[in-house]
């Protein structure tokens, strides 16, 4: 269902994103070996990404490192390790076949369809290279981490290295990063860092932006016809306006107006205190760390665009910052997608985000 509220795994529910799905699958074919796919929360990136590994010939797995990192509230090799095994327990076919290469890897054993970490002899670096021994004959082994940003909290386990040891060696592997903190998932594979393992690396990247105004328009028709819930054309371009051509928002407007069998307004006003709620467990890390964070996200949604007003509307409620640390902490903004800046201003490139930060 185009407007279903989950990411989407199956191409028929995707609404257009072919020149980047084909880009995707054009890349993996070429042999490229470090995809990037990078674009703002609910742009559809992991919706991309599913369908994108369902549609290709190769065997791939995915493991999702912000779910991972909630989870286990870190993402050792132990902890990454067990999310690549059991997402390759899952693949019966993939299993079966690389059974005699993961035979070789210490620390892990094999039963059934059923692989664990036996040992503290287990490394990453073994697991890809037995999987590219695998891809050999089997076809390019794609492997994708959605959210890759998370990999940074991996410790002692540095997961730039063991990229840039894969990306130089393993030539039968193809890594897809998918990022919504673009600042921070560069930040974390430092590609311009000449003392960095990624330095200099190519990647490719593939950029998801918002639906255009007439694409929008045409996914909640086509949304809204699926599901045979007649709306009128005003209300679609009033849809349009205020959820400003992000998938995410306009799926989940779809959803809660044909389910609810709501009126436009009130699947709006739905839509908001959807928004509200996810915005809180998503930012919760960063309000905990510092309360700054939330009064800056209001100053910037109430319209103070310059560094030196945001600064003294934070001032203002909060009391005294010093220069740089107020720099640090709209640099993490920044960093994180939640705040755009673009000649000298700033300003919140999701409207319904900004619109929430405004109460
Ligand atoms: P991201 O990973 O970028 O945050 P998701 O893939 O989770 O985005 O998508 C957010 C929401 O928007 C999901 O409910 C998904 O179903 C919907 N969505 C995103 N892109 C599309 C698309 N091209 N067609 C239909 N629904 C989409
Ligand atoms: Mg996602």
């Amino acid at each position: 269902m185009l407007f279903s509220p989950y990411p989407k795994t199956r191409r028929e529910e995707l609404f257009d994103r072919e020149n980047e799905l084909k880009e995707i699958e054009d890349a993996v074919r070429r042999g490229e070996r470090l995809i990037l796919l990078l674009g703002l929360r609910r742009l559809g990136k992991s919706s991309l990404l599913n369908v994108a590994l369902s549609e290709l010939p190769n065997p791939s797995i995915k493991v999702d490192v912000r779910k991972t990192y909630s989870e286990f509230s870190s993402v050792n090799r132990y902890v990454i390790g067990k999310m690549l095994l059991s997402a390759m327990g899952a693949k019966r076919k993939l299993l079966e076949e690389a059974k005699i290469f993961l035979k070789r890897v210490r620390g892990i054993s094999i039963s059934g369809f059923r692989v664990e970490i036996t040992s503290k002899e287990f490394s990453i670096t073994e697991l890809l290279e037995a999987l590219n021994d695998y891809g050999e004959n089997a076809g390019r082994v794609v492997i994708a981490f959605d959210e890759a940003q998370y990999l940074r909290f991996g410790g002692a386990t540095r997961y730039d290295g063991i990229l840039a040891y894969a990306v130089d060696n393993l030539e039968n592997l193809t890594f897809i990063l998918t990022g919504s903190e673009v600042g921070l998932l560069f930040d974390f594979l430092k590609f311009n860092d000449p003392e960095a393992p990624l330095f200099g690396r190519y990647h490719h990247d593939v950029v998801l932006n918002r639906f255009s105004p007439d694409m929008s328009a045409e996914f909640l028709r086509k949304g809204f016809e699926e599901a045979s819930f007649p709306v009128t054309e005003r209300e679609i371009d009033d849809a349009v306006r205020e959820l400003d051509g992000i998938p995410g928002w306009l799926a989940l407007y779809g959803y809660i107006r044909a389910t609810r069998n709501l009126g436009h307004n009130e699947a709006i006003n739905e839509v908001l205190r959807e928004a509200k709620s996810m915005i809180q467990t998503e930012l919760s890390r960063l309000f905990a760390y510092s309360p700054r964070y939330r009064v800056i996200l209001k100053g910037i949604a109430l319209g103070y665009s310059k560094w030196k007003d945001i600064k003294d509307y934070l001032t203002l409620k909060l009391g005294y910052i010093n220069d740089s640390n107020f720099s640090k902490l709209l640099e993490n903004l920044v960093k994180s997608g939640y705040v755009e800046k673009e000649g000298g201003e700033y300003k919140i490139p999701d409207p319904v985000l900004q619109r929430i930060f405004r109460e």
